[in-house]
């Protein structure tokens, strides 16, 4: 079959030997799905979700059953008082804002202890001036940077904290930029450090690509409020739009209020058909990202053997699903993201050029052919064409077809001559 796909013989071999010395790594990751499993369905049980609760609501979704429980489901599987997961978050950024502008007030000022936040943020901060930003509603910014060593700067954190900082956030996966994804564990100590300092500080995690890649999750460590897009990890591939704020009640009331508006909070808002994917999205959602993890490490393993550096590398922890591959030349990067769509399931057959694309300030190359749009679950790549010519790598719905776009951008690396095996 492979053959009929286009992809060499050798090629095949080279990807076997690979997957052949992950299994007791993969084996590990398929543990923490089966622990990730138990989660979702226990929290299903317990909840009671009823064949009722996939049925759509419209209208003001007044009583809306279905997405009542659910956000039972999403705060107990995450071990929360109170959630908020609706198709009317239009996307990660949307739920971080809406969790941001809820939560602070004129005067407050909102702390990032790890660096600069993923770029659609910095127009929501207003660190990039922005119509509507926060810096426009009299809410300040401070960000303290990762030491070189990528460490947490103690210090800095302690002389930022002051009497007016409401908020900080921690991103936990590395976005774009080189620094490693966090830990939770890491995270539970960040935490734990401003809470000494200040108890009654808000902290939040960026959560997006991480859900599901531990056993515990950031709200198991302190966290007081947690945000993710459900068309990445957690919506298992088959939520169709939306995003989730989970945490303590009074923060995710805040963050409902300014969805909606003050007074209507989390009860409007109808779930239209949302809910059954919603539903099996979330439960599918542990081996989804097993899936992803496993496509993820076999192409950190198959690039860092021809010699190219890949972050994380082939042997580390993982705490997200997100792989970096540095080619050091545009070609390279082109080639592999050609090789990712030839592998999708929808728009295969179109090649992905790079482009001027709006925000960015050079060239960028997309590979996507996904049932759901820009869905990053899904097999998907992108890069920059600058320096250092890194790809990001991320998705796969089954790890098989993981594996046939890694193999694929293999083959179209090959044909391009930029390696030998
Ligand atoms: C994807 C992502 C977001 C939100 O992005 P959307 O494209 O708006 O869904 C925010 N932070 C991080 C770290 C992300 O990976």
């Amino acid at each position: 079959m492979y053959k009929e796909m286009g992809i060499s013989e050798e090629v095949v071999r080279f990807g076997e030997e690979i997957a052949d010395s992950l299994k007791e790594r993969f084996q590990k990751i398929d543990e923490t799905a089966e622990y990730n499993q138990m989660k979702v369905v226990h929290a299903m049980q317990v909840n009671h979700v009823s064949e009722a609760c996939l049925y759509p609501s419209t209208g003001y979704g007044y009583n809306d059953i279905g997405r009542d429980t659910l956000e039972k489901v999403f705060a107990d599987t995450f071990h929360t008082e109170d959630a908020l997961v609706r198709p009317l978050i239009a996307c990660g950024t949307h739920a971080l804002g809406i969790a941001l502008a809820g939560n602070l007030r004129p005067g407050d000022e909102l702390l990032s202890p790890v660096g600069k936040p993923y770029d659609t943020l910095e127009e929501v901060i207003g660190i990039r001036e922005s119509r509507g930003s926060l810096a426009e509603y009299g809410i300040r910014y401070r960000q303290v940077d990762l030491l070189p060593d990528e460490s947490f700067d103690w210090e800095g954190i302690r002389q930022a904290i002051n009497e007016k900082t409401k908020l900080v956030t921690i991103q936990r996966s590395k976005g774009y930029q080189t620094r490693h994804t966090l830990s939770v564990a890491e995270i539970g100590e960040l935490i734990a450090f401003v809470k000494s300092i200040r108890s009654d500080i808000i902290c939040m995690v960026d959560n997006c690509y991480g859900e599901f890649t531990e056993r515990l999750e950031p709200t198991d460590v302190g966290a007081d409020l947690m945000v993710g897009s459900l068309i990445k990890n957690p919506g298992g591939g088959l939520a169709p739009i939306g995003g989730y704020i989970v945490g303590k009640k009074e923060y995710v009331g805040n963050a409902a209020f300014r969805l909606t508006t003050p007074g209507l909070g989390k009860e409007v808002g109808a779930s239209l058909g949302t809910n059954a994917p919603f539903y099996q999205g979330f439960f599918m959602s542990p081996t989804v990202t097993a899936s992803s993890l496993k496509s993820a490490i076999f192409a950190a393993n198959i690039y860092e053997k021809l010699g190219f550096a890949v972050v994380p590398n082939g042997t580390e922890e993982r705490h997200d699903i997100i792989q970096a591959v540095t080619f050091g030349k545009p070609e390279g990067v082109i080639a592999f993201c050609q090789g990712i769509q030839a592998a999708a399931p929808v728009d295969s057959y179109v090649t992905p050029e790079p482009w001027a694309m709006p925000g960015y300030d050079s060239d960028v190359i997309m590979a996507a052919g996904a049932f759901v749009q820009g869905s990053s679950i899904e097999l998907s790549a992108d890069g920059p064409i600058k320096p250092p010519y890194a790809v990001y790598f991320q998705g796969g719905l089954t790890w098989q077809h993981g594996k046939l776009g890694i193999l694929m951008s293999l083959q179209k690396v090959l044909d391009a001559g930029l390696v030998e095996l």
